[in-house]
């Protein structure tokens, strides 16, 4: 057992753990973060990195449009290495329908104070000469963002170490108790309360948690400054990215600050082998080549597949679970991890110390899916 009871245990540190971590050593609790393996390895350092404001739901927006502002309150804090770049996304159109969802999404935006752009075929052409003719044009938000996560994960760990906290790091959870956790090592720390952030491992320390793994592949290509000035993402993205039965690609292509281009994304449900799936990995590529021809020239250094946690609603869980007492969880942020880890820890640290919440949590609390008793 260690000497020191904590006010509060969190469970692994990944983007999510981590920031929330940081926010409640900010709130004077002492903290004790355990990580089974390195900081930011797990879906964070698989991700894509982009900060963006999505509008699949009110609730999806409500948490990234409040994240993306707090990213943007500690943007100047950020150390270099966590490369943010407001680099604006933009939305594209290939066709008359998917111009029709650019003007839907705009108007979205717009009642919601997110400023946007219509940009039309001569305009998208323009910003971004290396896209394919033809297409019909798209809609620019200039405010998303991209970092690189797992750095982002470090600076949250050392603003907590900063203040009351201490790392277990390479020490793994065995089991949550009532007070405290067990460590695969024997090692029980005890806590006031304990927060399960192991994404897409979380279920494994919370039986019974609807939290599935969602496989995708991203790869990365040498340097080409200046071949791309925003995040591209075609608007077909939104009709994949919500397909839970059949595997899915989409283009979706990010510039990075050291000049390279980081390309996804695919979506497959069911799998739980890590390897690099060359025939996704092929149909990820033809797509992003049918927008963009000019990458079939250019070289790929590495490609690689992470884990998202997914849930059945597509909403993270953000508060006490439903029957064990003391147990938070901080889980199950599927796509938007890296953009929401900071609204989470937020509203988590507004439950845990009783205050209301910046934003309307009803939507993220994981009783909203508590299934009825089940009477023979
Ligand atoms: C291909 C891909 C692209 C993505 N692109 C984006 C994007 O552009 N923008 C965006 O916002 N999000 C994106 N995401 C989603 C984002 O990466 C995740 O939502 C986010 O990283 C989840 O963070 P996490 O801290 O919950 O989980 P993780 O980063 O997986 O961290 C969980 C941690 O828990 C630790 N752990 C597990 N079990 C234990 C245990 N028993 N004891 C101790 N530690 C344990 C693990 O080692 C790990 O470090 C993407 C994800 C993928 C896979």
């Amino acid at each position: 057992m260690t000497s020191k009871a904590y006010d509060v245990v969190i469970i692994g540190a990944g983007i999510v753990g981590s920031a929330c971590a940081a926010e409640c050593a900010r709130e004077g609790m002492s903290v004790a973060i355990v990580e089974g393996g390195i900081i930011g390895g797990g879906a964070t350092a698989a991700g894509m990195g982009h900060l963006v404001v999505m509008d699949d739901s009110e609730a999806q927006f409500a948490l990234t449009r409040y994240s993306q502002q707090l990213w943007d309150e500690i943007s100047d804090e950020l150390p270099r290495e966590v490369e943010h770049d407001v680099c604006g996304t933009i939305w594209i159109a290939a066709d008359d329908d998917e111009m029709a969802e650019a003007l839907r999404k705009q108007k979205f935006y717009a009642e919601r104070g997110v400023e946007t752009e219509i940009l039309d075929a001569h305009s998208l052409a323009k910003t971004e000469p290396n896209l394919r003719p033809g297409l019909v044009g798209g809609l620019r938000v200039p405010g998303d963002s991209v970092i690189y996560p797992p750095c982002a994960a470090q600076f949250f760990v050392d603003r907590a170490l900063a203040k009351d906290a201490e790392l277990f790091l390479g020490k793994a959870v065995e089991s949550v108790t009532a007070d405290g956790v067990r460590l695969r090592d024997g090692t029980f720390i005890a806590a006031g309360l304990v927060v399960n952030s192991a994404g897409s491992w979380s279920p494994l320390l919370t039986p019974g948690l609807d939290v599935k793994k969602r496989k995708g592949h991203l790869v990365i290509t040498d340097r080409y400054p200046g071949f791309l000035r925003h995040q591209l993402v075609e608007l077909g993205y939104l009709k994949s990215a919500h397909s839970v039965t059949t595997d899915s690609v989409a283009f979706n292509i990010q510039p990075r600050k050291t000049g390279q281009l980081l390309i996804g994304s695919s979506r497959q449900y069911g799998i739980d082998d890590a390897h690099v799936d060359t025939s996704i990995l092929t149909r990820m590529l033809d797509r992003a080549i049918e927008y963009l021809p000019g990458l079939r020239k250019l070289s790929s250094l590495r490609s690689w597949t992470g884990f998202r946690a997914a849930t059945p609603d597509k909403l993270p869980f953000i508060g006490p679970h439903a029957e064990q007492e003391r147990l938070y969880l901080a889980t199950g942020h599927e796509g938007l991890g890296i953009t929401t880890s900071v609204g989470t820890a937020k509203l988590l640290v507004a439950q845990i110390m009783n205050r209301a919440t910046p934003i309307p949590v009803t939507p993220y609390l994981p009783t909203r899916l508590a299934q009825e008793p089940v009477h023979a």
